[in-house]
């Protein structure tokens, strides 16, 4: 399975696709990171093939 991630541009955290779909904006889960990450934020080339195989992702 692709594992579709965003890596926060500030600390370098990574968040999985199905955390930002299930929130859409949420804060950095990283320490003392205040950035604002999105779902948005993913190339459209991973937004499209997470929602065409989200049922994956949520095993
Ligand atoms: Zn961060």
């Amino acid at each position: 399975m692709r594992v579709i991630t965003l890596e926060c541009p500030d600390c370098g955290t990574v968040v999985a696709a199905n955390e930002l779909e299930d929130n859409r904006i949420m804060k950095c889960p990283g320490s003392d990171c205040e950035t604002v990450l999105r779902f948005d934020d993913l190339s459209e080339d991973d937004q499209s093939f997470y929602l065409e195989n989200k049922e994956q992702y949520r095993l």
